[in-house]
């Protein structure tokens, strides 16, 4: 396991990743990144604007125009992806290490999950572009039509803090696999690992100028990359707010193919005839609290029908030892720090709110451990929550579990669908109909029938509504960065 006195060397570098070199802003800007852990300075980071963004756009331009990366087989990008996947592993002490300082989720899991699936991200697309053929058209016999796939050209990728590493390679995979060249703006609040990765990605053979990272500021780097003239395609993950903004700056601009993967508020459904209340219980909170609750697809909406209520909680609220934050370093840590003082108060600020519209605080609500100097929050449990309270109807990304009531399966689908968002939702039933129905019925983009936890990188991950469009993981991926063309051919056959 992972502890600081096992990466003595770590190191920690802010600079860009532009044209194969490590770089500072070309204003010489930087911004401080404080660990949430104890609200320590990790270091600086460069505070890139658009002129660094145009720098890293024409390298990526000259790096797809010349073709030193989509000009190789696709077994030769494989090799190199899959080499990347196996230094990512070799280096994962470091990665977890860095992830953990500059977001605050448990070492544990950092490790477990975030380097473990990041690896595998980059390991199967690039297994899987050698395989996926294109395809020919059944058309009358004097004509060929062939139906082929063609990266398309600079990809522009923009992701949250809550996976730093994950987001970044749900689109860098399948972008790069493709052939495309990518500039990726990470997070300002969890920039250190996707610069890593970026050098990892050159150590492997991905050719300078076919993957740079420049960080900074939503509105002074994100903006000119998803405003950008150059840029063919952006891969966004993040807020609905800023998602459809991606949209609006998209159509401003050369209406580049622009992918959003959004928020969320998913409901988890209880019914009375639950196969196994204590599994669908520990699923529940364990499932809110993983990574301090800020995944898009946390059950933050628990419905539980009301005749087993009161069974449900006594056994939750029982279970919320295990989740009281403690310090991520720690092997045995299960939750962690908020990524920073904003979010905390955000997340705190939404718990006042639960309280004054009248929902009934079981446990948590505050913050906790302020004499480490990092973010922290309890895990907390609101009761009597309605459908109309500012806590159901936004997303809060913090361990904030709102609980709900209901009486028939048909109330329980309406309150699951009566929400702007469509990311995720679960359904606990021993009933083979009630399950199939529901699952039809709920309007998301995952539905898990007695369980919440199930995740595979060959399954689409996406949602409807504002949770966003486009999916990422699995082959539905390279639907988003590449072009469908059709190549007409006449045959004038001599027999
Ligand atoms: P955010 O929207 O604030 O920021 C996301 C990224 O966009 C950051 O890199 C940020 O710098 C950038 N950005 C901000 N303003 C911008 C602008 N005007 N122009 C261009 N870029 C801009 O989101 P966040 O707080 O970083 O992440 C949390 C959100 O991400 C939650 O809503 C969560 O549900 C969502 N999320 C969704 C998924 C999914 O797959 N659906 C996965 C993870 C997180």
């Amino acid at each position: 396991m992972t502890t600081p006195s096992s990466t003595p060397s770590l190191r920690l570098d802010g600079r860009a990743f532009i044209h194969g070199q490590r770089v500072w802003a070309k204003a010489g800007a930087r911004f401080d990144n404080i660990s949430p852990v104890d609200g320590r300075l990790l270091c600086e980071v460069a505070r890139c604007d658009d002129k660094d963004i145009d720098a890293a756009v024409l390298s990526a331009r000259q790096a797809f125009d010349d073709k030193r990366w989509r000009g190789l087989a696709p077994a030769a990008r494989k090799r190199v992806l899959i080499k990347w996947a196996d230094l990512v592993t070799a280096h994962a002490d470091e990665l977890a290490m860095l992830e953990t300082l500059d977001m605050g989720k448990p070492i544990r899991y950092a490790q477990s999950v975030d380097v473990n699936s990041t690896a595998n991200c980059l390991r199967w697309y690039g297994e899987a572009i050698d395989k996926v053929y294109d395809e020919i058209a059944p058309t009358p016999a004097h004509a060929l039509a062939l139906i082929t796939r063609e990266p398309m050209g600079v990809v522009g990728v923009i992701v949250p803090w809550n996976y730093p590493m994950i987001m970044a390679a749900w689109k860098i995979a399948p972008a790069l696999a493709s052939g495309n060249s990518v500039v990726l703006k990470p997070s300002e609040k969890s920039p250190l690992t996707a610069l890593r990765l970026a050098e990892l990605a050159m150590d492997a053979g991905v050719p300078e100028g076919v993957l740079n990272v420049v960080p900074g500021f939503g509105t002074e780097a994100g903006s000119p990359l998803a405003l950008h003239m150059d840029v063919d395609c952006i891969g966004f993950t993040g807020s609905t707010r800023v998602g459809k903004h991606i949209h609006i700056m998209a159509g401003q601009s050369n209406l580049k193919r622009a992918w959003t993967e959004l928020g969320g508020k998913s409901p988890f459904i209880v019914m009375d005839d639950c196969p196994d209340l204590e599994r669908a219980v520990q699923t529940a909170v364990g499932s809110i609290f993983f990574n301090q609750g800020e995944s898009c697809n946390a059950p933050s909406r628990l419905l539980v029908h009301h005749k087993i209520k009161e069974a449900f909680l006594e056994r939750a609220l029982q279970l919320l030892p295990q989740y009281q934050p403690a310090d991520p370093l720690h092997k045995d840590t299960v939750m962690g720090a908020i990524v920073d003082r904003t979010q905390m108060d955000t997340v705190l600020g939404y718990i006042k709110q639960g309280q004054n519209e009248g929902a009934k605080l079981l446990a948590g609500g505050h913050a906790a451990r302020t004499e480490s100097g990092g973010f922290y929050i309890q895990p907390t449990v609101f009761d009597a929550v309605q459908s109309h309270m500012t806590i159901a109807r936004e997303e809060i990304f913090g361990p904030v579990l709102s609980v709900m009531t209901f009486n028939d399966v048909s109330q329980a689908v309406q309150i699951a669908n009566d929400h702007v968002y469509g990311l995720q939702a679960s359904i606990w039933t021993r009933d083979i109909n009630c399950a199939h129905g529901v699952a039809r019925a709920l309007r998301a983009g995952t539905v898990h029938v007695n369980q919440y936890d199930e995740d595979d990188i060959t399954v689409p991950f996406g949602g409807y509504k504002q949770s966003g469009m486009g999916r990422d993981k699995s082959l539905h991926a390279f639907d988003k960065y590449t072009e469908l063309k059709t190549t007409w051919i006449r045959i004038d056959s001599p027999v």
